[in-house]
This record gives C-alpha cells, sequence and structure tokens, in this order.
C-alpha cells in the first residue's frame, strides 16, 4: 500500500545573503527530497521585517506540497535546509536569517507539540504569509485563530490540553492564583514562560482557605482585566473553574498539613492551608505541571507546599518567586485595592521596618530581641497600623528558630491591619547576609 499523501503549506522567507538564490535552492532540496513534490510557488515579495532587531528587508512567498512525509519528518527537512543555507538557530527570536522554512499548515491536521504547532499559531497574522497564501487558493477561512490564551472552565478541559502537551513532549508551568492579577502575578507568568514550553495560569478564589468571617464574597475579581495580563505574561491556557466544578457535592477529602502551617498565617487563619493545600493538590493532579510557580510574599504557603510536594511525591520542581513591591515598598497584593488612600501610604511602613531590621543585622546587630524590637518600634511609629504578628523564623524552611539561636539564616514575617472593615496586610524579608 502506497503512503497517503497529504498537502502541506510551507512559508519561504530569507533577509540575508542572496536571497532569491537561498529560497530557490531550498525549493531545489525540497524536490530532491523523496516523499516531497513542490506542486505550486507563489511570487516571491519583498516585505518589511517584524519584531527583532533593525534588519534588512526580507523576500517571502509560500510553496504548497505534497508529502507522504509525516510532520515531524517534514519540519526536519525544513529544519537541515535552513542549516545547510547557513542559518544557525539560537534561543533568540526574529533575528535576520538566510533562509527562514515554516512549516503553515498539513492537511487538516491540528497539533500542538513541543516544536511543532500546526496549523502555525501566527498563521493569520502575517500578511507576509496570507497574501502569498491567497495567491495559490489557500482556503485561509478553515484556519481559526487560536485563542490566546485559551481559557477553559472544566477539569477535563485541563486535563486534557496538559495531557496532548505531555505526549507532545512540553514542559509545562503551572500559576496558580486567585485572580484579581497584578504585575507580581506577572512576574509568575513571565517566569514560567522563560523556563517552560507551555504556560497554564489558574484563577480560582478557593472557598476552602477563608474561614466563614473572611473577605471570600468581597474578594476582587477582575476577570477581563486577569485575561489581558495573562495574555501580555505569555500565558498559554487560563483555568478558571466554577466553585461546583473543583468542589462537586460529595467532595470529602482534605490535605491536612504539618508543623510548617503552624503559627504565623496557620495561627490567624485556622484551617487556610489545609484548603490552600487542598487546592493545590488538586491542581497539580489535573495538569501535572513540571514547574509550579509561587511567590515569596507568601512564604510560609511556600514551606507548606514544598512539604506537600515532597510527602506526597508530586514530580514537580517548586519554584519560589521574589516578592514584587510599588515603587515605596509595598509588597503588591490584590488586596491593596481595599486601602483607602491614606491607609496605602501609611501601609509602606512595613517594609520599612522589616528593611531596618535587616540593615541593623547587616551592620552587626546578633539579638533577635532587638532586632525585633527595632521593627515593631517602627511599626507602632505609624499610628494606622495593627501589628498582627512580628516573627523571625527560619530563612528557608520557615519553622521557628532554636530559642536564644543566633540570627544567621532569618527571615522576618509580618502582618498588619490598616483601616476598617481591616485590611491585612503581610509581608517578609530575608536576613541572611547573601539575601
Ligand atoms: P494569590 O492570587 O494572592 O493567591 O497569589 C497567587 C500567587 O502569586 C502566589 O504564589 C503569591 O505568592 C504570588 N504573589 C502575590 N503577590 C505577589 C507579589 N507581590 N510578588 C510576587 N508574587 C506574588
Amino acid at each position: 500500500m502506497s503512503p497517503q499523501r497529504t498537502e502541506a503549506w510551507l512559508g519561504l522567507g530569507s533577509n540575508l545573503l542572496d536571497r532569491e538564490a537561498r529560497i530557490r535552492g531550498a525549493l531545489a532540496g525540497l524536490r530532491a527530497t523523496p516523499g516531497v513534490e513542490v506542486l505550486a510557488t507563489s511570487t516571491l515579495r519583498e516585505t518589511e521585517p517584524v519584531g527583532g532587531p533593525p534588519q534588512g528587508r526580507y523576500l517571502n512567498g509560500v510553496a504548497r506540497l505534497a508529502t507522504t512525509l509525516p510532520p515531524h519528518a517534514l519540519l526536519a527537512v525544513c529544519l537541515e535546509l535552513e542549516r545547510a543555507a547557513g542559518r544557525v538557530r539560537g534561543p533568540e527570536r526574529n533575528l535576520p536569517r538566510p533562509l527562514d522554512l515554516d512549516l503553515l499548515s498539513y492537511g487538516d491536521l491540528e497539533i500542538d507539540t513541543k516544536d511543532l504547532v500546526l496549523p502555525h499559531p501566527r498563521l493569520l497574522e502575517r500578511e507576509f504569509v496570507t497574501t502569498p497564501l491567497r495567491e495559490l487558493g489557500f482556503d485561509l477561512a478553515r484556519v481559526r485563530a487560536p485563542e490566546r490564551p485559551r481559557v477553559v472552565r472544566r477539569n477535563r478541559e485541563l486535563q486534557e490540553a496538559c495531557t496532548r502537551w505531555h505526549h507532545g513532549g512540553c514542559t509545562i508551568g503551572l500559576v496558580p492564583t486567585m485572580g484579581a492579577l497584578h504585575e507580581g502575578h506577572a512576574s509568575l507568568v513571565r517566569q514560567a514562560r522563560a523556563e517552560c514550553d507551555r504556560v497554564v495560569v489558574t484563577i480560582f478564589v478557593n472557598p476552602l482557605q477563608f474561614a466563614p468571617h473572611e473577605d471570600l464574597a468581597r474578594y476582587p475579581r477582575t476577570f477581563p482585566h486577569d485575561l489581558v495580563l495573562c495574555r501580555d505574561a505569555g500565558a498559554d491556557l487560563v483555568f478558571a473553574p466554577e466553585v461546583a466544578e473543583m468542589y462537586p457535592a460529595g467532595f470529602a477529602s482534605k490535605v491536612a498539613v504539618g508543623a510548617e502551617a503552624e503559627g504565623l498565617e496557620g495561627g490567624a487563619r485556622p484551617g487556610h492551608f489545609s484548603g490552600v493545600a487542598t487546592v493545590v493538590a488538586k491542581l497539580f493532579a489535573l495538569s501535572r505541571p513540571t514547574v509550579g510557580y509561587f511567590g515569596r510574599k507568601d512564604a510560609q504557603q511556600v514551606a507548606v507546599l514544598r512539604r506537600l510536594v515532597t510527602d506526597l511525591g508530586f514530580p514537580l520542581v517548586v519554584r519560589e518567586c521574589p516578592i514584587v513591591r510599588e515603587p515605596d515598598g509595598l509588597a503588591m497584593s490584590s488586596r491593596n485595592v481595599y486601602l483607602t488612600p491614606e491607609d496605602r501610604v501609611a501601609a509602606a511602613v512595613l517594609h520599612r521596618a522589616l528593611s531596618a531590621a535587616a540593615a541593623a543585622h547587616r551592620a552587626g546587630e546578633g539579638s533577635a530581641e532587638r532586632l525585633l524590637a527595632l521593627a515593631r518600634e517602627r511599626i507602632s511609629a505609624e499610628p494606622r497600623a495593627t501589628l498582627e504578628y512580628l516573627e523571625l523564623r527560619d530563612d528557608v524552611t520557615l519553622l521557628p528558630l532554636p530559642r536564644g539561636a543566633a540570627v544567621e539564616r532569618a527571615r522576618m514575617l509580618v502582618v498588619a491591619r490598616f483601616g476598617s472593615p481591616a485590611v491585612r496586610l503581610l509581608d517578609n524579608l530575608s536576613l541572611a547576609p547573601d539575601a
């Protein structure tokens, strides 16, 4: 039985060296490849470069092929022809190149793998591709513009998307959030974008981590804005389930947490970390990420989740990302929008107090009591702040320091309330010498 012939479309481009000769050479190379037939080529046109550093104009066109090669084999042929034409592929995108062969579509195939996405995700955005495609009679209406990021609300949809990516050899970065996104969240998404092939952001205000008297009902919800932020930071998929999707009738299992969850937030908010661990465990199970991204702003949460990953054997890396702050030092938080303008100004006292303790420590102060007293004094000088807790803990495990231990690798953690109804703000700073 002869293998099936499939129609495939290729984008052709060059803006270095003898451009037309490189493209003609590639077409000759394709014609000489067993299993590849070049059925038609478009006019080659001069186009302006899109993105990247200043560079010369491109010569662009497309070719219509019939091929018996599977898509990844055809891609390998293209990469080899690019290499033979003198192209060196590095991590940087949109650099000048002697030859660009882009596999635009392959029959009706839709795939999303590490090195090949079909139809090409930017096919409809590029005039230098759409014009020559039209010239050769390609039906652009049959290509759906990809939704970016794709939004899914069902567990099954998240599972299926991630399974496809796993099968396509992709690593997955997961950024769990409760929405009302700001630059702090964006920094996590960008980090995931830089390190992983695919990025999933979850937006779910998790009732399990709120006590009945807390702000679940009035927690800020800004979904349209969140989507723009996710898109700009490079998310591929946003998972935004309803409560009944995550916790349907009969849902009964909860993750118990231990020493890491004692005191601090765990003391002030009983049940909070069990709720966090439960939802995050479920998100890990649904998406099976390669890396989970969490902010150091919630330092105790990171300690609890590291313990969860170790104890339950989730095969992933926990990445802890630095705190993103406003210009006056206030840690960014979704709850900052609750602050009155006066309290917003006053709230910067928390970072000033922690920084003063860190500076004193750097200058040689080794007594935990004196460092805590110094920070406490700064905060009590701000009448709008009501201190809830101020503690020194181990910098990494966040467990209590042994009594009388020298303050070496410690982290100072603070929570204070501002205004009425009270807005609780968290902050923390490492006092470790290399922090
Ligand atoms: P939330 O939506 O408040 O549950 O936060 C989602 C994730 O974003 C958590 O891992 C937080 O620690 C992280 N995050 C929140 N605020 C900041 C910030 N200012 N800097 C860095 N990460 C943050």
